[in-house]
């Protein structure tokens, strides 16, 4: 999975991270879990901000560690392990609401899977009388996504899987796109200008999501820019929640495909057509049939083909697409 080819980037994109993963010791026992993938690839394209929640609301290092406790029908609280009355809940909460607040410029946020604070989700969840019960998400990460819904979240251990990798890093880009084009400069224009641009991407991943937002946007004018910018990145960031499959890429390349329907002759389209079903068949990766395509609409695409962000969602050189 790891990539050893320099990115070059502009800028880097500023994601949180959970700070154990950047190798710091700040685990309950003084423990770190470093992630090889995110210091030694993300780190090449992401600007790295990490935060220890259970450190910035005090508990020191080494400490007793917490868990989520709760009866099935109650939001679980962050008690103590071994001294129960210890109930970091709130500051927890509060945390997760202060970053982000303070931290509204992240396009993204990592996390560390299975703590009781920094846990997605499937964190276990105890019943009060010691019993592993059901499962839910950490606490500050709960107050973080309900603060801040449209940013893209995932844990590191989901990155192992491509499909998972691929969904999220295109969801930053997106999002970073989104704050540097939209957010800095709002007008109608902009809106549309990023729709426009991110259209096949967003097919990719939800087919409805991409037919609703168009019909959206048909009529956002008539409502204040400011709630129609609202209403569209959070239905936008919401549908590319979704992963694309074989099946939506196929559909996205035959899409594309078209725009070339009149600019190449019947072998190179058959050529291309053979491509997108040996990837449709899982022959070969996503990579093959859209390094054929692009190389065409280099040629012959029109400007708006060619600026889709599907072409390049993120930079090639992470290779994600050669294992989707
Ligand atoms: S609270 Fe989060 S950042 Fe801190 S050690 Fe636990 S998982 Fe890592």
């Amino acid at each position: 999975m790891a990539n050893s080819a320099k990115i070059e980037m502009e800028r880097k994109i500023p994601v949180g991270i959970s700070s154990c993963l950047l190798g710091e010791q700040v685990r309950y026992n003084g423990g770190h879990k470093r992630s090889r993938y995110c210091l030694d690839v993300l780190a090449e394209c992401f600007d790295f901000e990490p935060f220890c929640p259970e450190m910035a609301i005090g508990l020191g290092v080494p400490r007793e560690p917490i868990r989520l406790v709760g009866e099935a029908d109650q939001t679980p609280r962050a008690l103590g392990t071994v001294d129960s009355s210890i109930d970091v809940t709130e500051p927890l909460l509060a945390a997760g609401e202060r970053i982000a607040r303070e931290r509204n410029h992240l396009r993204g946020y990592i996390l560390m899977k299975g703590s009781p604070s920094c846990g997605m989700e499937r964190v276990k969840v105890y019943h009060p009388n010691g019993m592993p019960n059901t499962s839910d998400s950490g606490v500050f990460v709960r107050a973080l996504r309900a603060a801040n819904p449209v940013l893209p979240v995932e844990e590191e251990a989901r990155l192992n899987d491509a499909v998972l990798r691929d969904n999220f890093i295109a969801r930053v880009f997106a999002y970073d796109d989104w704050k540097t084009s939209v957010e800095v400069e709002p007008s109608y224009h902009n809106l549309i200008q990023f729709h426009s641009r991110q259209k096949y991407l967003l097919m990719a991943h939800h087919y409805q999501g991409y037919r609703s937002l168009g019909r959206f946007l048909a009529q956002a004018h008539e409502m204040p820019l400011e709630q129609a910018m609202a209403e569209y990145i959070q239905a936008f960031m919401g549908h590319m929640t979704h992963r694309a499959t074989r099946k939506t890429h196929t559909n996205v390349l035959m899409h594309m495909l078209g725009y070339l329907k009149k600019a190449i002759d019947t072998d190179c389209k058959q050529e291309m057509l053979e491509s997108i079903d040996q990837y449709r068949l899982g022959q070969v990766p996503l990579v093959v049939p859209l390094a054929l395509l692009k190389h065409y609409l280099k040629r012959y695409g029109s400007e708006y083909i060619c600026e889709q962000t599907y072409l390049n969602p993120y930079p090639h050189e992470l290779g994600l697409r050669n294992y989707i």
